[in-house]
């Protein structure tokens, strides 16, 4: 891929709209732009500017479309090239001619993301940011956006910063207390290295931690609902849906497929799964061989399907029926459970008032949340979405602050702690500094693969600046 070619591709989706646009970028945008466009009163493109003008055939000087042309002077755009946006009226037809017009004029069509990794190499955008512009396009939710938006804006680039300058003052240091030990600078003692490292050591270690919300905000999270028969998993299922859509009946386990249905929680996308059928299925599947094979094969498929959704669940809801009082199954229900992320409905609280944890009868699972509801009123689903959104944020992530959003990023946090980790007990067993130096670098390089390089040159400046070395 050539940095120095002028690209185009058309930069609005595909299919017919009010508008679409076309993005030039690249050192001959503007001459190649300007063959096709006649601008109102016979004015020339200006930077930063929106002039409406018209389309032309390049060839004939034929009339195409009325369109309106942005011109982003270098390096003030987003690629820092010369950019100019050619706005048609969204005709697929159209958007093409323009495509084709420049390609005949020497532009080259663009690679998907050229844009953006033309605004990283060019360093207008560093990894975390070009990572955010993606999560941005892919944005499900206004919060997800939101998300993304303060990554682009640097937030995560911004909370590494000060972990870096740490680190590179450490390596500096350490580095200078090598070269120059002849020039009277003392070398660090352990504990003042130590207590270096774990300032270092605590930010990053805080930042790992933000990844298990940050990776829920990005890729949402899977909520199975289970619980006996009729205890009102699917009713809860649509309260949490807004929407009638899993068939509700009096007769117990009829829902024996999967429904599944995404919502937004919070702005958090929730794929809530009703495994209705699991249990009543199973216990059929206990009786022994001859009646499982009864069961038919769509049932089988059914039944696989919901166990593999419960494995898979993120979250899982427990239902039990508030009046009945707890049955073997239930109790079954709430051991399996009692390990992960959990929390226990009582339903139908409009019939029933008893407490069942008043009773102590949660015995393995009395440290998961509780709520009361009822799905035939509607009583208690906001305390249902409030309590899964506290489940689901923990108390890592504090909103508005720095998170880890994808595994590439939480993989080198990890590998930079890895190497701290490493460096600091060379340093409890006296390891000398130039081996301690070497878990440094690479704590230091898993950082730079976030945010970008720290090169030799800005040790060696921060060695000769603040060491006042160089004679
Ligand atoms: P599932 O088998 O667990 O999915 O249970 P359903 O959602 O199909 O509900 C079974 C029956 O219980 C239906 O007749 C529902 O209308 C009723 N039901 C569900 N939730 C409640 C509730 O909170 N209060 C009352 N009174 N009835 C409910």
């Amino acid at each position: 891929m050539n940095l120095d070619d002028t690209i185009v591709a058309i930069a609005t989706p595909a299919g017919r709209g009010g508008i679409g646009v076309v993005r030039l970028a690249g050192a001959e945008s503007k001459v190649i732009a300007g063959r096709m466009l006649h601008l109102a009163g016979g004015r020339a493109l200006e930077a930063g500017r929106a002039l409406f003008g018209e389309l032309l055939e390049i060839e004939s000087g034929e009339r195409i479309d009325e369109v309106v042309a942005t011109w982003f002077a270098a390096p003030h755009s987003y690629t820092t090239d010369e950019i100019v946006e050619i706005s048609c009226h969204g005709s697929p037809v159209v958007l093409r001619r323009v495509v084709e017009m420049a390609m005949a004029q020497g532009a080259r069509l663009a690679e998907p993301g050229e844009f953006t990794q033309r605004a990283f190499l060019h360093g207008r955008l560093d990894l975390t940011q070009a990572e955010a512009v993606r999560d941005l396009i892919d944005s499900q939710t206004v919060y997800q956006a939101k998300v993304a938006a303060r990554q682009l804006k640097g937030s995560l680039s911004h909370a590494l910063l000060p972990v870096k300058e740490k680190l590179v003052a450490l390596i500096a240091r350490l580095e200078a207390g090598i070269d120059f030990a002849e020039d009277d600078v003392a070398v660090m003692a352990a504990e003042e290295i130590l207590a270096a490292m774990e300032e270092v050591r605590a930010t990053l270690r805080g930042l790992e931690a933000s990844f298990a919300f940050g990776k829920v905000v990005h890729e949402g999270l899977t909520l199975a609902i289970v619980g006996r028969p009729n205890v009102g998993k699917s009713s809860l299922f649509n309260q949490l849906v807004e929407r009638e859509r899993a068939i509700v009946t009096a007769l117990p386990g009829t829902t024996r497929d999967l429904v599944i249905e995404t919502v937004a929680l919070g702005g958090i996308p929730v794929r809530i799964v009703d495994t209705a059928g699991i249990r009543e299925a199973l216990e059929r599947e206990r009786e022994g061989e001859r009646e499982r094979e009864r069961l038919d094969e769509a049932e089988h498929i059914g039944i696989r399907k919901s166990m593999e959704a419960l494995a898979d669940a993120d979250l899982v809801l427990v239902v039990l029926d508030a009046g009945a009082g707890l049955t073997g199954v239930d109790r079954e229900l709430l051991a399996d459970v009692a390990n992960r992320a959990a929390i226990v409905v009582y339903n139908k609280m409009d019939l029933n008032q008893a407490d069942l944890g008043e009773r102590g009868e949660l015995p393995a699972a009395a440290h998961l949340p509780v709520v009361r509801t009822s799905a035939l009123t509607g009583e208690g689903i906001a305390e249902l979405r409030a309590e899964i959104l506290r489940t689901v944020r923990g108390s890592a992530a504090q909103d508005g602050g720095a998170m880890l959003t994808n595994l590439r990023q939480q993989g080198q946090v990890q590998a930079s702690l890895a190497a701290l980790s490493a460096a600091a007990s060379s340093v409890q067993n006296a390891v000398p500094h130039e081996m301690v130096l070497l878990d440094l670098y690479n704590g230091l390089r898993a950082l730079d693969e976030l945010t970008g390089a720290t090169t030799a040159d800005d040790i060696l400046n921060l060695i000769f600046s603040t060491f006042c070395i160089g004679k």
